[in-house]
């Protein structure tokens, strides 16, 4: 247990405000997208609580942030706990901001306690804020953590351009992030991630403290139907060739067959972008984003092949052409057993009976482990479930369980001890 005189919970509902504050508006949630002027007031505030509490701030060229606690030195290893302070548009308050704010309250205890001279780590920590996980203003998600581990390449990730065509690195550019600044640490030996459910799993189990095995994977599709711009009204009906009404179809067509066949998977349609998007052009362009998720990869490509199928039918039955503009798969991931072991043993160490579970999200965490380096995803509940809303909730006493379990976790991962066996 803490020893500690000072309060985490009440230290992380006073960032928490302040930080929730930046890009509300009105009851319509937060929206404060990667690398926009709303993120950079964010990251300043992050970034000014980390130094007054004694951290080195430094921040890599996609602008990941890293609150450094070098305790162990030059040339020991490190341990990152983190999130992300983006968010989706109109989104809520706790989706990532928990996670980076949770990290900073157990670092100012950890720092506070190695002050008093009773905690003497062997391993520097840093609490990270990762650039655009979201992926809402820019595509693909979990950006700055895919940078980071090197399996998205830096300039590919400077050059991703949003819906108005200003690149990522412009925008970090515009918001004080021209390259990097500070000593970056090097890749971690380890990387604990708290975060909300967004699911109704804990809750239901009655339990607090959810430890994440592993994640579902993702099948994420952009599909383009070309047609051909002509006049609404004179165009005769038989040479019409209608993007819009493809892109109808297939959407239609990928719910009912999914639906028959794979009930299983979670699908969505979610994003349709048409041009030139007048209410006298027939629709040239039909853009759509398509997601499927599910456990096994055998599974969404079955299911991937056949959607595939039904939207060339689309383009076929109305004399449009069908173009791919991206279909990736995100590989479903296991977490690391020796870091789950730890964060089980930590969970008890605190009173909570931890549950294992699945993500069905990806998280940074996830970006890290697949990588090859270590991580831990710890989930605490959500009220029903409610997530990308501005009415996501988690209650303050489950808030305060988090940062407790995650304090007691980097502790002894600080020290060392990767079983935590006590
Ligand atoms: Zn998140």
């Amino acid at each position: 247990m803490d020893s500690a005189a000072r309060n985490p919970k009440m230290d992380l509902a006073a960032i928490f405000d302040r930080i929730s504050a930046i890009g509300a508006k009105g009851g319509e949630g937060v929206t404060r997208l990667a690398a926009s002027a709303e993120d950079g007031v964010a990251r300043a505030i992050f970034a000014d609580w980390m130094t007054q509490g004694g951290a080195r701030m430094a921040h890599d060229a996609i602008g990941n942030q890293f609150a450094c606690f070098d305790w162990a030195g030059e040339g020991a290893p490190w341990i990152f706990a983190g999130s992300h302070l983006d968010t989706q548009p109109r989104g809520g308050r706790f989706d990532g901001t928990l996670g980076v704010l949770a990290a900073g309250c157990a670092a100012l205890d950890l720092q506070a306690e190695t002050q008093a001279g009773g905690f003497r780590p062997s391993r520097n920590l840093a609490v990270v804020n990762w650039t655009n996980e979201e992926g809402a203003r820019y595509q693909p998600s979990l950006t700055g953590s895919g940078v980071f581990s090197k399996t998205l390449p830096l300039d590919d990730a400077l050059a991703l351009r949003d819906g108005a065509g200003i690149t990522l690195g412009e925008a970090l550019a515009a918001i004080g992030v021209d390259g990097g600044t500070g000593t970056v640490p090097p890749r971690p030996e380890g990387y604990v991630e708290l975060h909300v459910e967004q699911g109704r799993i804990l809750t239901e189990a009655g339990r607090r403290i959810g430890i994440v095995e592993g994640t579902w994977a993702a099948r994420k599709m952009t599909i383009r139907w070309m047609g051909r711009a002509a006049h609404t009204g004179p165009t005769p009906m038989a040479d019409r060739r209608d993007a819009l009404l493809a892109a109808a179809q297939g959407i239609a067509a990928f719910e009912t067959l999914l639906a028959a066949h794979y009930p299983h998977l979670h699908r969505s349609a979610a994003r349709l972008v048409i041009e030139p998007n007048s209410p006298n052009v027939v629709v040239e362009r039909a853009t759509v984003w398509f997601e499927l998720r599910g456990l096994a990869v055998a599974e969404l490509d079955r299911a991937g092949q056949a959607v595939l199928a039904a939207f060339e039918k689309a383009a076929a039955d109305t004399g449009t052409r069908l173009e791919i503009i991206a279909d990736t798969l995100r590989e479903p991931a296991g977490m690391d057993s020796r870091l789950m072991a730890s964060a089980d043993n930590a969970a008890r160490a605190c009173g909570f009976e931890p549950l294992t579970m699945r993500s069905v999200a990806g998280h940074d965490a996830v970006a890290l482990q697949n990588s090859g380096i270590p991580s831990a995803l710890i989930f605490i509940p959500s009220v029903d479930g409610i997530a990308h809303h501005p009415d996501e909730l988690t209650h303050p006493d489950d808030v305060a369980a988090g940062i407790l379990m995650l304090t007691t976790l980097l502790r002894r991962l600080a020290e060392g001890d990767s079983h935590a066996e006590r």
